[in-house]
């Protein structure tokens, strides 16, 4: 593992990124548009394919080839926020779909020919509190007639399927909070046109992101994943794949920042001499390079015990943890490294700042990973 672990597959990605180059990021970041070209190349060279089983068309590798692609996507500058759903959302009807579900779709996501890569969690009043989520589904004959809102759902006008979290019992009528709640398959492509709605949801950084809403969406029953009201139990089943990768792309972008700040600082000759001769520009560098390597040992700790089959939780947070830490530090290093040009667009800095800022927030933010260790790991008391 670490970040020398699969250079083929590091070679290759590193390859396919030489043609998606700054300018590319920085003219979608300003559009705010969807980088089309880059996820069709990744998606042919079958990259979105590697956690899919071989049975169904994948190639079956583990969560540390996954991690290697997206860790160097973001190393070499571009952002695998695109589509990196792509890869461990399926992970949810792969573990707790029917036979027929997972015949139907796992094949045609491995080929490129179906993008599920959309997963309504989030609604704008329940917030990180899932087991508050107001959308409901009921079940009428053989369909659910779903009605309600989510918000930050991203990629949705670019996936042909949605996975949905909907209550199908009140909360105060299971025996835990976050019983009752269901997990649906959408097919969005049908579903527009019988009350669904998209909403574009402009942010601080490119992500595609939306607000989508429910009225009286009609889904046949066989959309729904696994057995009723155990939804949430199936949603942390697939946490510790998303947070394992998702630490891997910010150790990407604080490898990307110390890389940028390095060559910046031995070029740049202020005062007749580099600023990179100056130790007050130095040790920022040096103690972001230290943090980056050591988170990586966390995220490599987790890959390790996943791909194992071990349990994983604390790993996993704490690599998500230190590994969104180890990236902002390397960004406010690199941004005062670069002076006044840290905000220039064309130094790609400042997008890469507001994009690795996100990982404090999404897909769960620092407090809530600090309150599993403290209460989880830990055993102090609960604080909600
Ligand atoms: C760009 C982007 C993309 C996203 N994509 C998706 C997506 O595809 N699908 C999806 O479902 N969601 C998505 N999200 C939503 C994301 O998962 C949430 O924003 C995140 O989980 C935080 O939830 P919230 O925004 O509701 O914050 P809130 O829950 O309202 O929390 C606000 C702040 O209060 C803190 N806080 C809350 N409760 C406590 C507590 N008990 N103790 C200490 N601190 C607390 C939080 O840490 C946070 O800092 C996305 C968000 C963004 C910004």
């Amino acid at each position: 593992m670490s970040s020398t672990s699969h250079p083929e597959i590091r070679d290759a990605v590193r390859a396919l990124c030489q043609d998606f180059p700054g300018v590319y990021w920085r003219g979608l970041d300003r559009e705010r548009a969807y980088p089309t070209d880059f996820v069709k190349t990744l998606t042919d060279a079958g990259f979105l394919g590697v956690l899919i089983p071989e049975v169904y068309g994948g190639s079956g590798l583990g969560i540390s080839e996954a991690a290697a692609i997206l860790g160097e996507i973001h190393r070499s500058g571009g952002n695998g926020g695109a589509c990196h759903a792509q890869m461990y959302m399926m992970g949810t009807v792969l573990r707790h779909g029917t036979d027929e579900q997972k015949q139907e779709i796992l094949p045609k996501i491995a080929k490129g020919e179906l993008r599920l890569q959309a997963f309504g969690v989030t609604e704008p009043t329940s917030g990180t509190d899932t087991s508050r989520i107001r959308t409901r589904a009921v079940r009428d004959g053989d369909d659910y007639i779903i009605n309600g809102q989510k918000v930050w759902t991203s990629r949705a006008e670019h996936s042909d399927l949605m996975l949905v979290l909907a209550r199908t019992s009140p909360r105060d009528e299971g025996k835990k909070p976050h019983d009752g709640i269901s997990v649906f398959i959408i097919d969005m492509q049908e579903a527009k046109s019988k009350g669904l709605t998209i909403k574009p949801l402009r942010a601080m950084i490119n992500h595609a992101t939306t607000e989508v809403f429910f009225d009286d969406l009609r889904v046949p029953a066989r959309n729904l994943v696994g057995e009723e009201g155990k939804g949430f139990r199936y949603l942390l089943d697939g946490l510790n794949a998303e947070r394992i990768l998702i630490s891997a792309e910010a150790i990407g972008d604080a490898r990307w920042f110390i890389e940028r700040a390095s060559a910046y600082a031995n070029e740049r000759e202020v005062f007749d001499r580099p600023i990179g001769s100056n130790q007050g520009i130095q040790f920022p560098i040096a103690r972001a390079f230290a943090a980056t390597e050591a988170a990586d040992l966390m995220v490599d700790k987790a890959i390790g015990l996943f791909d194992a089959g071990e349990p994983c939780g604390p790993e996993a947070n704490m690599a998500k943890l230190l590994a969104a830490d180890a990236s902002w530090q390397a960004a406010d290093m690199c941004l005062q490294t670069h002076g006044g040009f840290g905000f220039a667009e064309e130094y790609d800095v400042e997008r890469k700042f507001r994009e690795t800022r996100l990982y404090q927030v999404a897909p769960i933010s620092t407090n809530l990973i600090l309150s599993y260790i403290a209460e989880h790991v830990l055993g102090l008391p609960r604080s909600f």
